[in-house]
């Protein structure tokens, strides 16, 4: 199983490992720090072996990386990995952003579902099913979700189950929260939080998650 050291040490920009397997365009590594999509986090950009990865994909608990077919990597190779550090740290501030509204959402609308969400380098988006705006509800959250980020606590990310590869973050006093994506050390990190609503269709309502 492919070791992801993207949650020992989701700081990690360049990384020296072997090639595992090759399929054709498709290899995976012994270790890696490269993310791919999962939990709403979009997956990672940067290299391989100085291939650019043209897709990154979760098989189970591995990781499937699809370069250009003349990658020429062989089995056994040592290769380089190196990711884009600006993207991956907005992607991991606007994560934990977008699951501070949503535990302050799920803890202040009672019965509230989350239909969707998904974290992008430019934006979070929270999707739920809830018969009115939620725009009434924005500075209080706002408010919240910056005192949390303002005491700048340690974020404890670990296994829950490591077999399972199953994994938590947890701010003490605050939450403990099922997770698998790449989380920041201390939550002073993720700056100045601001939520937008998009209305998108009857019953749903979509907040967007920005920081600056
Ligand atoms: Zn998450």
């Amino acid at each position: 199983m492919t070791k992801k050291l993207f949650w020992s040490d989701p700081y990690l920009t360049t990384l020296d490992t072997h090639v595992t397997t090759v399929d054709g365009n498709i290899i995976m590594l012994r270790e890696t720090i490269f993310y791919a999509f999962s939990g709403g986090q979009e997956r990672d950009s940067g290299t391989i072996g100085g291939y650019p990865v043209l897709e990154a994909a979760k098989s189970g608990t591995e990781i499937r990386y699809l370069l250009s077919s003349d990658h020429g990597l062989r089995i056994g190779e040592r290769v380089r990995v190196k990711i884009d550090w600006h993207r991956r740290y907005q992607l991991m501030r606007l994560h934990f952003a977008a699951e501070l509204i949503l535990e302050l959402v799920y803890r202040r609308l009672e019965g509230v579902e989350k239909i969707g969400a998904h974290i992008a380098a430019d934006k979070a988006r929270l999707d739920f099913t809830w018969p009115e705006s939620l725009t009434p509800l924005f500075s209080e959250l706002t408010a919240q979700a910056q005192a949390i980020i303002d005491q700048d606590a340690a974020i404890i990310s670990a296994f829950a189950d490591e077999l399972q590869q199953l994994r938590t973050w947890e701010v003490q006093g605050f939450a403990r929260i099922p997770c698998g994506g790449t989380h920041l050390r201390r939550t002073g990190e993720v700056g100045r939080i601001r939520l937008k609503r998009n209305n998108i269709g009857r019953g749903k309502e979509r907040i967007e998650v920005y920081v600056d």
